[in-house]
């Protein structure tokens, strides 16, 4: 029996949240974890923390007895979270287990490996007639970045609320409206591609979903691990793969609101078209 608390040195946690960028390994987070000090110019604060996959104490979440102490504290074990997501893997390591926090990890560093290769982006012009313009402040108008924020959150447990499936469900209704079509072929394939992912969130969603009044009935994992535990599993990663199409719909959708941040008014021109500065 050991009652030690099998840490990580510094320098251990220093290279988990090098090899990430600071930023949090959590697949719906994407939460910068080190900043600059509000009260002195040579400080730093972090809300980041290096977490333990096994836990570094025996009765921790998902302690592993037959680890030896060497590969507790190793970096092997650790994985770079913001606060948050380290409380919540830690209050349920019945559905953060240790495949799945490999598996973020793994994930994490090869969105930061990604992030190092990308090239500063040249901008070009792009004209956008009036008509464009008004679909454009509809589109970003109802992918909020309230509702993009809730949408990443969302964990897609026992219930959903309706602002999210509803505003989703009324995308999906009007997805051959010609009066929503972009005349703009960039802007077009905006919105397919948005469409096409709303598809594949719904398709996948109503499977296991149930209308209601204030909230849809989703996946309750309490209770399939009460009444069906051998499932857990299969339920778990449904879930995973619900939030997966989620971000998919809230990736497609933020880039409506990235080109109107983009617009200026064109210069000696009636103002039937504005002018768009944008990436490559
Ligand atoms: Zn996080």
């Amino acid at each position: 029996m050991s009652n030690t608390r099998d840490d990580f040195t510094q320098a251990t946690k220093r290279m988990l949240s090098d090899r990430v960028n600071g930023i949090c390994s959590a697949p719906t987070c994407n939460k910068s974890t080190k900043g600059p000090s509000g009260s002195s110019t040579d400080a730093m604060v972090s809300i980041g923390v290096a977490a333990h996959i096994c836990a570094a104490t025996e009765g921790g979440p998902r302690y592993d007895p037959t680890m030896s102490q060497e590969t507790r504290k190793s970096i092997d074990n650790g994985i770079w979270l913001c606060c948050n997501h380290a409380r919540m893997i830690d209050v349920d390591p019945e559905f953060y287990t240790v495949q799945r926090l490999q598996k973020w990890k793994i994930d994490a560093e090869k969105r930061a490996a990604a992030r190092l290769n990308l090239k500063p982006i040249p901008s070009r012009k792009v004209v956008v007639s009036i008509n464009d313009l008004q679909r454009l402040n509809y589109f970003s108008g109802i992918y909020s970045s309230q509702f993009l924020d809730d949408l990443k959150t969302e964990r897609f447990r026992a219930k959903v609320p309706n602002s999210l499936i509803d505003t989703l469900t009324i995308a999906h209704d009007k997805r051959d409206d010609p009066k929503l079509e972009f005349v703009n072929e960039e802007l077009e394939q905006m919105r397919q591609e948005l469409i096409s992912a709303i598809e594949a969130f719904m398709d996948h969603f109503k499977q296991q979903s149930g209308g209601n009044k204030e909230s849809y009935d989703y996946i309750d994992l309490n209770e399939i691990r009460r009444k069906y535990p051998q499932s857990v599993d299969k339920f778990a990663d449904m879930i995973d793969k619900t939030r997966e199409l989620a971000i998919e719909v809230g990736n497609a959708a933020v880039k409506f609101e990235k080109f109107s941040s983009h617009l200026c008014n064109l210069k000696g021109q009636t103002d039937t078209k504005l002018l768009v500065n944008y990436p490559y």
